[in-house]
């Protein structure tokens, strides 16, 4: 008797101790965020960006599988799952196997975990991070995906596929272990352990166009939310929008959409420091409009730019990471490195 009760508190502080040790890990994501998103946002915000509390700086090489420019599933999938895949394809590689996400890896570790972006939450990028489909545009397969999936916290767009659907099914009242809100205020006040925040029926509109509530808002709330669970937990963010900016060749709205990220990555940044034990990673996952800064002013905060595609370009993307671990991500190397070095953070002691 005595024995068992010795080695059942050795199992508990074993339990304990690991779990107080596995770091959180928030992968900040700016779509489309290539160096000269990153500068042109810095200028025109003062000269400065919350970039610049970072401790380590690498360089991710980002061609997919098949394709010198990748898009955002194939970048996606390379970053959440640690495999190259095709353009368009989401959490499968080229053999046709599905692959475990990062997330996923983190939640069978006890995790809590939590998605949020400025895009529908169904888009390449969050749904990187759940969805195994052959084709990102299936996004009704998407919504039933991630209503299968057990996201602890989910905030996006995207409503209209989980209630408008083919199949005539309504997501979101079969997902009964969910609190679904409506409104920033419903969002801070839920403590509901699952909650789903569908914040558009499609894709939210631009900051400039009035999005709202803003990324930094959700991000905060959200990171008070998962602080009150006492585990240790997985968040991805996405600036999902500043990738749009550079398909339209728009500067100013690159330039809005960084804003908000910028100010975004100083919150999580804070709440870092503040924490301990928790890694930060901030990257794209590709550039968009092989965008040149040709011109500016400093003091006005002004800059000028010239866009080359209407598409995606193969330069490689700046990694930035903070905190527990964060020297893993210096250097050069190709994106899926991404998920092996979060994956190495997640089973180090
Ligand atoms: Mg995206
Ligand atoms: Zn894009």
């Amino acid at each position: 008797m005595k024995h068992l009760f010795l080695f059942t508190f050795f199992l508990t502080s074993v339990i304990g101790f690991s779990q107080q040790n596995s770091p959180n890990i928030i992968l900040m994501i700016g779509d489309g965020m290539g160096l000269t998103q990153i500068s042109s946002g810095m200028y025109a915000n003062g000269n400065q960006t919350a970039l610049e509390e970072s401790s380590f700086i690498g360089l991710s090489k980002t061609a997919s599988a098949n394709r010198l420019v990748t898009d955002s599933a194939a970048s996606g999938t390379a970053m959440a799952c640690g495999i190259k895949t095709y353009n368009g394809v989401l959490g499968i590689d080229t053999k046709n196997t599905p692959h475990k996400s990062i997330l996923e890896f983190c939640k069978e570790k006890g995790y809590t975990t939590a998605l949020l972006a400025t895009s529908s939450i169904l888009h390449a990028t969050p749904a990187s991070f759940y969805a195994k489909v052959a084709s990102r545009r299936e996004y009704e397969t998407i919504a039933f995906q991630l209503s299968q999936h057990q996201v602890d916290y989910f905030v996006g767009g995207g409503k209209k596929f989980f209630i408008d659907r083919k199949d005539k099914r309504n997501l979101i009242n079969e997902m009964t272990d969910y609190t679904f809100v409506e409104t920033l205020e419903e969002y801070e006040a839920s403590s509901g352990p699952k909650i789903g925040f569908l914040t558009y029926d499609e894709e939210p509109p631009s900051l400039m166009e009035g999005r709202v509530p803003s990324l930094n808002e959700l991000t905060v709330s959200t990171l008070e939310k998962l602080k009150a669970t006492e585990k240790p937990f997985f968040m991805m963010v996405e600036g999902s929008q500043i990738d749009w900016g550079g398909h339209d060749n728009n500067l100013d709205y690159v330039v809005s959409e960084f804003k908000e990220f910028d100010s975004t990555i100083r919150k999580v940044l804070e709440f870092a420091k503040e924490e301990g034990n928790t890694l930060v990673i901030i990257t794209a996952d590709h550039e968009t409009g092989g965008l040149a800064l040709t011109n500016g002013d400093i003091e006005k905060g002004k800059v000028r730019g010239s866009f080359n595609t209407g598409g995606h370009s193969a330069t490689m993307v700046p990694v930035f990471s903070f905190g527990k671990h964060a020297a893993l991500f210096s250097g050069i190397y190709e994106n899926t490195e991404i998920f092996h070095k979060m994956y190495a953070a997640l089973t180090k002691e």
